[in-house]
C-alpha cells in the first residue's frame, strides 16, 4: 500500500461558496493545513439556494452551522404539489424520515448564511484560512504537488487543489474538463414578494410546485419573503421579462388582486443541466457547480455539492494523515459523477417536466403516481427518500 507521506502544504480550495468552504471546514477540523481562495472581496451574499435537504443539515451539524441556519430559517417538514386552480395534488411529509436522519425536514434559509456560518467555524480554526481578492486563472501539477496561479501574477503552493469556484470553474477550464450537456432555451424568472400568501391559499406549505401547462412555477418561503419561479420564455425579450406591470401580472395569474405586489427583488437565471467529464486529474479535483448545475426543480444543487465536499474531505482527511493511500481519492469521482449524472439530473428534469407538460396522457400519470405515491407507504418512503437526497447516499 502506497502511503501519501503528510503534507504541511495546504489543501487549496478556490472559491469560498457553500461547496469551498464545507470542504475547508472538513480539513481543518482535522487540523489539515488549508488555503480558501475567493475572487471576491467578501462573502457573495446574493440569493441562490434557498433550500437544505435533511442529509445536508445532519453533515453540517458538527460545525455548529445547521443550528445557526435553523436559528435564521424556516422548517419545512412537508411539500406539496398544486395544479392552478390550488387544489392541492400531492402533499409529502418528511418526518416520516425521522428514523434515519436527525433533521426531518427541509430547511427554508439562504445559503449566503450557510457562508458566513462556516466561515466562523473556520476562523476558529488555526490550520484554515481564507484570502479574499483571490482570482485562481491557472492550475499547474506535479507528482508532489500543485501551483495555483493568481490574478496578478502571484503563484502559490498546495499539495491537492480543489476548484469549488462555481459553474464557469477556472480550475476546470485550465485542466480543459468537458463540462458536457445542455442549456435550457427559458430562463427562469425568481420574483421576491413579502405579501402573505398563506393567508390567502389555503393550506399552503413553505415548499410548494404548481403543475400547469400555460404556465408552471413554485412558491418557496424563504425567512423573509416567498420566492416565486417563473419560466420565461426564449421568445420574450428581457426588457419585457423585467417590466414591473408584466411581473404584477405573472403574480396576479399565483393569486388575483385588485393591490399591486410589493416586489423586493427580481432575478433571471439561465439555467443548465451539465456534468464534467471528469472529477479529477492528478493533484486537481472539481466539486460543486465547477463539477454539475441542474435547475432548480426539487433544491439539489448546492446540496449536491456539499455532499461533493463531505466525501471528498473525508477521503482527503485520511490520505493526508498518512491513514489511506491515495487511491482513495480515485473513489471520489466514481462515487459522485453518477450521483449528479443519474440522479440528479434525472430527478430535475422529470420535476421540469411534470410541471410543465401539455401532454394529457403525462399530465394524468402524473396525478396518478403523486395519489399512488400518497395511498402506498412503502412508495411513499421511497419518494421521500429520493426527494430528500438520501437515497444518493445509500440510504434505503
Ligand atoms: C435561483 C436559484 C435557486 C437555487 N436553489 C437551490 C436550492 O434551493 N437548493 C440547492 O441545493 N441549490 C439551489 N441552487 C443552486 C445553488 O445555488 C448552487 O448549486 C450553489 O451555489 C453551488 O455552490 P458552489 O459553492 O459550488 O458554487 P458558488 O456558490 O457559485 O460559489 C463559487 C465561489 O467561487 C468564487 N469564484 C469564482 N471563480 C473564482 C476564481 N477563479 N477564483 C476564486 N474564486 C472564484 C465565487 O465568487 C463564489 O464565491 C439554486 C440556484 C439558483 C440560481
Amino acid at each position: 500500500m502506497t502511503k501519501a507521506p503528510p503534507s504541511s502544504a495546504p489543501v487549496i480550495i478556490a472559491g469560498a461558496g457553500p461547496v469551498g468552504l464545507s470542504l475547508a471546514a472538513c480539513l481543518a477540523e482535522a487540523d489539515l493545513p488549508v488555503l480558501v481562495l475567493e475572487a471576491e472581496r467578501q462573502l457573495p451574499t446574493n440569493l441562490r439556494a434557498s433550500t437544505f435537504h435533511p442529509p445536508t443539515l445532519d453533515m453540517l451539524d458538527r460545525f455548529g452551522a445547521t443550528a445557526k441556519l435553523i436559528a435564521q430559517g424556516l422548517i419545512a417538514p412537508t411539500f406539496q404539489y398544486r395544479d392552478r386552480s390550488g387544489a392541492i395534488l400531492g402533499e409529502f411529509d418528511f418526518g416520516q424520515l425521522g428514523d434515519l436522519v436527525r433533521h426531518p425536514y427541509r430547511l427554508q434559509c439562504e445559503q449566503f448564511k450557510l457562508n458566513f456560518a462556516l466561515a466562523d467555524y473556520l476562523a476558529e480554526r488555526p490550520s484554515a484560512n481564507i484570502r479574499f481578492g483571490a482570482e485562481v486563472t491557472s492550475v499547474s501539477q506535479s507528482a508532489d504537488g500543485v501551483m495555483v496561479a493568481l490574478a496578478g501574477g502571484e503563484t502559490v503552493a498546495g499539495s491537492y487543489v480543489v476548484g469549488a469556484d462555481g459553474s464557469r470553474s477556472a480550475v476546470r477550464q485550465a485542466l480543459s474538463i468537458p463540462f458536457e450537456g445542455f442549456t435550457w432555451p427559458e430562463a427562469f424568472l425568481v420574483v421576491s414578494t413579502d405579501f402573505p400568501f398563506e393567508d390567502h391559499l389555503p393550506g399552503l406549505c413553505w415548499v410548494n410546485y404548481f403543475a400547469d401547462p400555460e404556465e408552471w412555477f413554485f412558491l418557496l418561503r424563504a425567512p423573509e419573503v416567498w420566492r416565486v419561479m417563473f419560466p420565461a420564455g426564449p421568445q420574450e425579450r428581457e426588457a419585457d421579462i423585467f417590466d414591473a406591470d408584466k411581473i404584477q401580472r405573472r403574480l396576479n395569474r399565483v393569486l388575483p388582486r385588485r393591490e399591486s405586489y410589493s416586489v423586493k427583488h427580481t432575478t433571471l437565471y439561465r439555467v443548465h443541466q451539465r456534468v464534467a467529464e471528469r472529477y479529477r486529474q492528478g493533484r486537481t479535483f472539481i466539486a460543486g457547480d465547477a463539477a454539475h448545475i441542474n435547475n432548480p426543480l426539487g433544491g439539489m444543487g448546492m446540496n449536491g455539492g456539499i455532499h461533493d465536499a463531505f466525501n471528498l474531505g473525508g477521503k482527503m482527511v485520511q490520505v493526508l494523515r498518512g491513514e489511506a493511500p491515495m487511491s482513495l481519492l480515485d473513489r471520489y469521482e466514481l462515487e459522485r459523477r453518477p450521483v449528479a449524472l443519474q440522479y440528479v439530473n434525472e430527478i430535475t428534469i422529470r420535476n421540469k417536466r411534470n410541471l410543465e407538460t401539455r401532454d394529457p396522457v403525462e399530465q394524468a400519470a402524473f396525478r396518478r403516481m403523486l395519489r399512488e405515491t400518497m395511498a402506498n407507504p412503502e412508495k411513499n418512503r421511497a419518494f421521500l427518500l429520493r426527494a430528500s437526497m438520501l437515497a444518493s447516499l445509500g440510504f434505503v
